[in-house]
């Protein structure tokens, strides 16, 4: 028996190919939002659980905003 944590172990009793996801909630947003196994996301929180992590939408949000602050200094 491995044992990884309940997620994992889940996939693996039912020998099924499933995503693997964990409901994180946005630092910005405080929104529940899933972060899927094999994504850099997930690596970052499998290496920090306890890390900030924000969703996808704050993530493009925060990405145009910086691109605006850069724009506007040229
Ligand atoms: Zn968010």
């Amino acid at each position: 028996m491995v044992y990884f944590d309940n997620v994992e172990v889940a996939s693996y009793l039912k020998g099924e190919l499933i995503m693997i996801t964990y409901s994180v909630s946005c630092i910005f947003c405080k929104k529940t939002f899933e972060v899927v196994e094999g994504t850099r996301k997930y690596t970052l929180y499998k290496r920090n659980m306890k890390g900030k992590f924000s969703c996808e939408d704050c993530d493009s949000k925060i990405e145009r905003e910086a691109r605006k602050g850069l724009l506007g200094k040229l």
